[in-house]
């Protein structure tokens, strides 16, 4: 039961993965959340740091999909300029998004991982599609008010899981 919230790995930030973390785990694509992972959730444009993490992954053949919730036409606003493939009302926490991934672009489930800012959403949804996952903080403190619940929800979750795995930290 709980399992199905447990990440892979964590991060602090998604920009602190690594090409070479990656590859060391056999894994050449990245899902991505889009809200609070890749960009604050209220203002969508890429800062240095993204258009840096982005090119380094490009650099080392690891592509990147946007696997989000959130509309074609907000996550077009966001990643077109950042030429980044995207897989909109992805119904996480569900895998349906994810297993829509995979198949458009004819990938191997042990070569991917998810990395999104929520255990409740991103997090379930890679566990669910049997792909791997890593959670990261949100890169702003505020959510939009649709995950406030989900916040909530999530503290719980996460004091339950630090009790049977004593070992998972940022
Ligand atoms: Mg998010």
């Amino acid at each position: 039961m709980l399992n199905q919230f447990k990440p892979t790995w964590m991060f602090t930030s998604i920009f602190d993965v690594t090409p070479t973390f990656l590859l060391e785990h056999g894994i050449d694509t990245v899902f991505t959340d889009l809200d609070n992972t890749l960009m604050p959730w209220d203002k969508h444009e890429g800062d240095d740091r993204l258009n840096t993490w982005l090119t380094e992954m490009n650099h080392f053949g690891i592509k990147v999909i946007v696997v989000s919730n959130n509309s074609h036409q907000r996550i077009a606003e966001a990643v077109d300029p950042l030429n980044l493939e995207f897989i909109s009302r992805a119904l996480k926490p569900t895998g349906i998004g994810i297993r829509r991934a995979l198949k458009q672009f004819h990938l191997k489930r042990d070569k991917v991982v998810m990395i999104g800012d929520q255990l409740l959403t991103d997090v379930k949804a890679a566990n669910g599609s049997h792909i791997k996952s890593i959670l990261v903080k949100p890169l702003v403190n505020n959510d939009a008010w649709n995950t406030y619940l989900n916040r909530q929800l999530e503290r719980v979750v996460w004091y339950q899981l630090k009790q049977k795995y004593p070992d998972l930290h940022w």
